[in-house]
């Protein structure tokens, strides 16, 4: 393929065919263009952008660009949730397990982390023997049996969004509309589902920089999912702090899991309970999933529910029969979850003076977590699943001086340290009391 004329067109802003689109992502996903030619196309899609129409050719060109799953008839409706991304967002870990014991089947492919941003991916591969990478058969037997899975694409399932994920992580060009669009879309057009709630954030931390274009792409994708048959909500959700209180793979699976065991619930004394904005989120999610898919009158109601089944237990042995049907070693993993921490040294970093939190910057907690090695600054780094931070302040919260702001979870002492540096940067205390704002600013539908 002559691909010069196309690149050429879409630097000078021209629209591009149906046609040129699938032409473009079968030669891309076959190896027929170089790297270094479709970078210039990310970027020049990232300057020059897609139409509403040229987005929905890409996205539909990705889908395709590999096999789609199917699922047998079953009363269990297909669902799922897709983030945009941002630091310290593990809602996806718990929220599966619950949507499988709420009734649904969950086939949940994700992906790593982008930029500064966590991947649940990422995350799942810091668990002793989990397998992220199945063949469909087995995805199929695991909804099937189980309910849900977490998983990445097949290398035969959207391998399109796979080899440009990869590529618009090293060439700055993830925060493109269109872009993001093609890539949630086209996995989640791959599931067969019925309903599907987006979690599109906005902030500092987030690729979108505020609520106005988080808008615009909940809008973008909530038209094209439903367009494609598929009943889909987006949240627009505030990602100027780290969600939760850990950020860092292994130190979110953790407190993945304490979101999942009831008799911590609301006990937020304990280092491991589950933060408030964790939980708020997964509850929204679920609530949104029951209504969407009928199973519940109202949000209200279906909020209820949600939280009585997430009180009960039964999505923590859900979330063991996932795990156990991925291939962890549960044992192992058990082990794992009891100890305080995993990496070689932590170090506490801690207020100056007494106050009330007033800034605990997501984007330079992201960076230094990415410093620390817990993600990726090329496509080949190799990931430290140990590394993060936890126990983290969050805004509005009283601190006295001396107490802990953050922890720090490092391979060693001088990256210990030096993350210490960036998180001085990171966090403010104030005299004044702050108020909270809220997480979830509007529901798009
Ligand atoms: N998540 C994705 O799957 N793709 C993006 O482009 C951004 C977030």
């Amino acid at each position: 393929m002559n691909f010069l004329p196309l690149l050429e067109a879409k630097r000078d802003g021209q629209a591009l065919t149906a046609a040129q689109l699938r032409e473009t992502v079968a030669a891309f996903t076959a190896g027929r263009i170089p790297d270094y030619q479709m970078a210039a196309f990310l970027m020049a899609i990232y300057y020059r952008g897609l139409s509403p129409e040229e987005t929905a050719m890409l996205t539909l060109a990705m889908r395709d660009s590999g096999e789609v799953l199917t699922f047998p008839n079953d009363p269990r409706p297909l669902v799922d949730k897709h983030s945009t991304g941002g630091i310290g967002d593990k809602v996806s870990l718990p929220l599966a397990p619950l949507l499988a014991c709420l009734g649904f089947r969950v086939p949940m492919i994700s992906g790593r982390g982008l930029g500064i941003t966590g991947g649940t991916l990422d995350k799942l591969d810091s668990i002793p023997g989990y397998k992220t990478l199945l063949p469909a058969g087995r995805i199929q037997e695991i909804v099937r049996d189980v309910g849900c899975v977490i998983c990445g694409q097949t290398e035969r399932m959207v391998p399109a969004d796979k080899a440009l994920y990869a590529l618009r992580d090293v060439t700055a060009t993830v925060p493109s509309l269109p872009l993001i669009v093609a890539s949630i879309l086209s996995k989640k057009l791959a599931e067969g589902l019925s309903a599907l709630v987006l979690d599109v954030k906005f902030g500092v931390a987030a690729f979108m920089p505020d609520a106005a274009k988080a808008r615009e792409l909940g809008q973008a994708m909530v038209s094209l999912g439903k367009e494609c048959g598929v009943s889909t909500r987006a949240l627009l959700t505030r990602m100027d702090v780290p969600l939760g209180r850990a950020a860092g793979n292994w130190l979110e699976v953790k407190e993945s899991v304490a979101c999942l065991e009831p008799a911590r619930l609301g006990k937020a004394a304990f280092a491991a309970a589950p933060a408030p904005d964790v939980l708020e989120l997964v509850l929204a999610c679920a609530a949104h999933l029951l209504v969407q898919a009928g199973k519940a009158g109202t949000l209200e109601a279906a909020h209820r529910t949600a939280m009585d089944c997430l009180a009960s237990g039964a999505p923590r042995q859900k979330w063991n029969e996932m795990l156990a049907a991925q291939g962890t070693d549960l044992e192992a993993f058990e082990r794992k979850l009891t100890l305080d921490h995993t990496a070689p040294v932590v170090l506490e970093f801690t207020a100056p003076k007494a106050g009330y939190v007033s800034r605990c910057d997501g984007r330079l907690i992201g960076q230094a977590i990415r410093e620390l090695g817990g993600g990726r600054l090329t496509k080949d780094s190799v990931i430290d699943y140990d590394a993060g931070v936890d126990r983290l302040a969050k805004p509005g919260e009283a601190v006295s001086e001396g107490s802990v702001l953050a922890r720090i979870h490092a391979g060693d002492l001088a990256r210990a340290e030096s993350a210490r540096a960036a998180l001085a940067t990171a966090f403010e205390v104030s005299a004044q009391p702050v108020s909270k704002e809220p997480l979830i600013l509007e529901v798009l539908s």
